[in-house]
């Protein structure tokens, strides 16, 4: 069963509910994530709220393309799953452009089981990926075991506050087991 993420119009950017863009919540103290292939700050995604916790995305956005950003491993991108509750925002480090680590607007991403009736879908809750190339069901970092496919996402109804996704879309998977996510993208 697939849940449809609907484009629920503008939200407050610190807003405890599904979306894409503003900024990242995560536990007090917590530091703004970087790239592992170039070591810039990430740029944030989206956070979707899941049974099991909060998931923060993340994607680098300084060289498009040149820090695998598509790759579940290769440090380009991030997924984090939170503890729901007592998540704050996340300080934008210091000298960092707040623009530039956001998409530019952020939409609200509305679970619904009906059509989307002229509404953008932003994504997908459950059911099976649908992959644009071959299967990469991702194994979980910790156990090896095939991870569980949580959510899809699209690049956005508008091309200036889009994610890049190569024009494809993204895939979150979770080890429940171990409270690890991943994302990765086909185009
Ligand atoms: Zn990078
Ligand atoms: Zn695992």
């Amino acid at each position: 069963m697939t849940t449809l993420l609907l484009d629920g119009g503008p939200v407050a950017p610190d807003a405890p509910v599904g979306r894409t863009g503003g900024v990242p919540l995560g536990p007090a103290g917590m530091l703004w994530p970087t790239c592992g292939a170039c070591a810039g700050p990430l740029q944030f995604l989206a956070q979707i709220v899941l049974d099991a916790g909060v998931l923060a995305l993340f994607m680098c956005a300084h060289r498009p393309g040149g820090c695998e950003q598509w790759s579940p491993s290769a440090g380009g991108n991030l997924a984090l799953l939170l503890p729901a509750g007592a998540l704050v925002p996340v300080p934008v480090p210091r000298g960092a452009d707040p623009e530039a680590l956001g998409l530019g607007a952020v939409r609200a991403a509305v679970p619904s089981a009906d059509a989307p009736q002229g509404r953008a879908v932003l994504g997908s809750l459950g059911g099976e990926p649908d992959w644009l190339q071959d299967d990469e069901t991702p194994d979980c970092p910790a156990c090896a075991r095939p991870m569980g496919f949580v959510a899809g996402l699209r690049e956005g109804p508008d091309p200036v506050t889009a994610m890049n996704f190569g024009s494809g879309q993204a895939y979150a998977h979770v080890c429940g087991g171990c409270g690890a996510a991943t994302l990765l993208w086909q185009c």
